[in-house]
């Protein structure tokens, strides 16, 4: 892949958003826990092997992409009869950063912007990585689409977004992982928008789509 990211224009922006899993957090995390320990704990619970498990429980998350209920703790606790925020927390040392983003989010706080952590995670699975690592020190403020009702990804999201919290799109930086979030926002008018391509340091970095793709938060800066 060759991506040269080309220099924000930092004096035309006031508000940077970032997505917290897969942009500042190691997704590999996330991705192990769900598609590696939350299998063989399904598995383990009514009799499957791991791969038994892993191919019942594909489709049933496939089909919840997208969706809210893809990033809720509760649903799929109720879905598969497993207690999703206790087997977090029992792995919560495996919670960790991407390279070079604590470091970013320090020289972020210098530069006078408004920095906000807006994430599909839910408010829990928000606060056990919080309790792990301290994010919300480095920002002014933390959404969690949950109270809004509709993930990143939906168009429907932007709007209820500013009605919470203004900000001006003209003016606004968006670093996210997935490219259905930075669709989204481009279409409600975010004007600076950055993939990061590699989410899950165990994997090689993925192509940004149209957008403009970083390695890590660490080159915005
Ligand atoms: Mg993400």
């Amino acid at each position: 892949m060759s991506t040269l990211p080309l220099p924000l224009p930092w004096d035309q922006i006031d508000t940077v958003l970032l997505d917290m899993d897969g942009t500042l957090l190691d997704l590999k995390f996330d991705n192990w826990f769900w598609m590696q320990h939350v299998p063989a704990m399904y598995g383990l619970k009514h009799g499957l092997t791991p791969d038994q498990a892993s191919e019942q429980l594909a489709p049933r998350f496939a089909a919840r992409q997208g969706q809210l209920a893809w990033y809720c703790i509760d649903h799929w606790s109720q879905e598969l009869s497993l207690d999703i925020r206790q087997l977090k927390h029992a792995q919560r040392e495996q919670i960790g950063w991407l390279e070079g983003a604590a470091d970013f989010l320090e020289r972020l706080k210098h530069t006078g912007k408004q920095r906000w952590l807006v994430t599909n995670a839910h408010p829990d699975a928000y606060g056990l990585k919080n309790d792990q690592l301290g994010l919300a020190a480095h920002f002014n403020a933390v959404y969690s689409t949950h109270p809004l009702g509709v993930p990143k990804e939906n168009p429907a999201f932007w709007p209820r977004l500013m009605q919470v919290a203004p900000f001006d799109p003209a003016r606004t930086l968006l670093v996210d992982d997935s490219l259905p979030v930075l669709r989204a926002a481009q279409a409600f008018g975010v004007r600076w928008l950055r993939c990061i391509c590699r989410p899950d340091s165990r994997h090689p970095p993925r192509e940004p789509g149209e957008f403009v793709g970083i390695h890590s938060v660490a080159e915005l800066l």
